[in-house]
């Protein structure tokens, strides 16, 4: 389409500078909301709103919304992980679970950022996770095995001792898998050209592509304990130095923790990395409005979780108790493992800013009385109790569920995007674009 289009541009409108730019491709900003099904918009929603008033508060995502998307992947179970999900996202090609970026016999799919590095535009991905997480993986690389994190890694840094790296920005987390006491590409990718950076703050300071940013040792923070603007940072950097490139440029941006919140049946968790999520549309928003030939389309690979907003036959969900609870699940279990077991229940009450009943501090102390092995996943089944039972929230699966997610599309080619879609069907539109 690209060569098509400046081709007739050249001819019809005289070497016009104005007239090439208005029928260049346009940038394609490409969001994934990892596990995030419209039960986590509607959390998030209401969880900004304010419930006694009745005001519903305008997100982000309210505007944008175009239709919805089944995920399902290729085998007998109608169930997506995100390695199969963000394969089909990036290729248009369903494939089997732990899959990145290869097809059912483990052939290499060429993914769209591939396509649009081989047409001359500039690519990038932001993610929470770390880089070489299912996600972000599957648009720049393909392994049989989402889980080999090292292997993984290694591939990116291959593209880069090979010359052409598949990405010009590669921001998130994942620092130990480079810099590991068998190989530290740390040491080795500067003299290829690779600009790396493990400073979420001194991200303005960057400006060199290509670029691999690594901001936490694994995944970064879970927002609520950590920094909610990391994702927009990142955000906000990528655009910066994608921007000013010849051509056209397509960016992956992904909140990838909020599917780890749902994967530890953890609400507040779940409500703050859709805040970052939001926060980053906001930095995507206002660029869109300076650079209009931007497309911008969002969805979610699967939901996870099995999240509901009411449970055990009340019809009640607590938004303000979600917000005010101060800390993740599984940054309370930690806390609480090195705690005093008389302390647990002070300590909770404390975290979730609300009054432990009897029943409650049952919950907390029957981990007590298991062993140190066990106690772990002990606490967190209380505090999954606990937290539910307080903010009305229900889940019904540590895993993922196969319901449809929202799509969300704006800018040229969004009408593209309205309806009922397969997974798939939204790649095969983008990689029209950039073909
Ligand atoms: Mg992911
Ligand atoms: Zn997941």
């Amino acid at each position: 389409m690209k060569r098509t289009l400046i081709a007739a541009s050249l001819v019809a409108c005289s070497f016009s500078a104005a007239a090439q730019t208005s029928t260049e491709e346009p940038n394609i900003i490409y969001i994934i909301g990892d596990g995030m099904g419209f039960e986590y918009i509607s959390a998030y929603r209401y969880a900004m709103s304010d419930l006694e008033t009745h005001t519903v508060a305008p997100i982000e995502f309210d505007a944008m919304l175009t239709g919805a998307a089944t995920t399902y992947p290729e085998d007998k179970t109608w169930v997506t992980d995100s390695a199969a999900g963000a394969t089909a996202l990036a290729t248009g090609e369903k494939t089997y679970n732990g899959a990145i970026g290869v097809d059912n016999d483990k052939h290499p799919l060429k993914t769209i950022m591939e396509m649009a590095k081989d047409n001359g535009w500039a690519t990038g991905a932001v993610s929470t996770s770390q880089v070489n997480h299912a996600t972000p993986a599957s648009f720049f690389n393909h392994h049989p095995s989402r889980y080999e994190y090292n292997e993984i890694a290694d591939l990116i840094a291959e593209q880069v001792v090979n010359g052409h790296p598949s990405f010009d920005v590669l921001l998130g987390g994942g620092r130990s898998y480079f810099e590991r006491v068998d190989k530290n590409w740390f040491e080795i990718l500067p003299d290829y050209g690779l600009a790396i950076t493990t400073d979420l703050n001194s991200l303005d300071e960057i400006d060199e592509t290509p670029v691999l940013g690594t901001f936490a040792p694994k995944g970064l923070p879970f927002a609520i304990d950590g920094d909610v603007n990391a994702l927009a940072k990142m955000t906000d950097a990528a655009l910066r130095l994608l921007e000013p490139k010849e051509g056209s440029f397509a960016l992956m941006i992904e909140g990838s923790e909020i599917d780890w919140c749902g994967h530890a049946n953890d609400i507040a968790c779940a409500v703050h990395e859709m805040d970052g999520l939001n926060r980053a549309l906001k930095v995507v928003r206002e660029f869109q409005e300076k650079h209009p030939n931007t497309l911008v389309v969002m969805t979610a690979d699967h939901s996870t979780g099995g999240l509901t907003l009411g449970r055990d036959g009340d019809y009640a969900w607590y938004s303000d108790r979600v917000m005010n609870i101060e800390s993740s699940i599984s940054s309370m279990v930690s806390d609480l493992l090195k705690l005093d077991t008389e302390k647990w229940a002070g300590y909770v009450a404390d975290k979730v800013n609300y009054d432990m009943s009897e029943e409650y501090i049952d919950e907390l102390m029957s981990a007590a009385d298991e062993d140190e092995k066990d106690r772990k996943d002990a606490l967190h089944d209380a505090l999954i109790y606990i937290t539910g039972d307080i903010t009305g929230t229900g889940w019904t699966t540590s895993g993922h569920t196969g319901v449809d997610v929202p799509v969300f599309a704006r800018g040229p080619h969004s009408e593209a995007f309205r309806g009922y879609m397969n997974n798939t069907d939204i790649a095969k539109v983008l990689i029209d674009i950039v073909k």
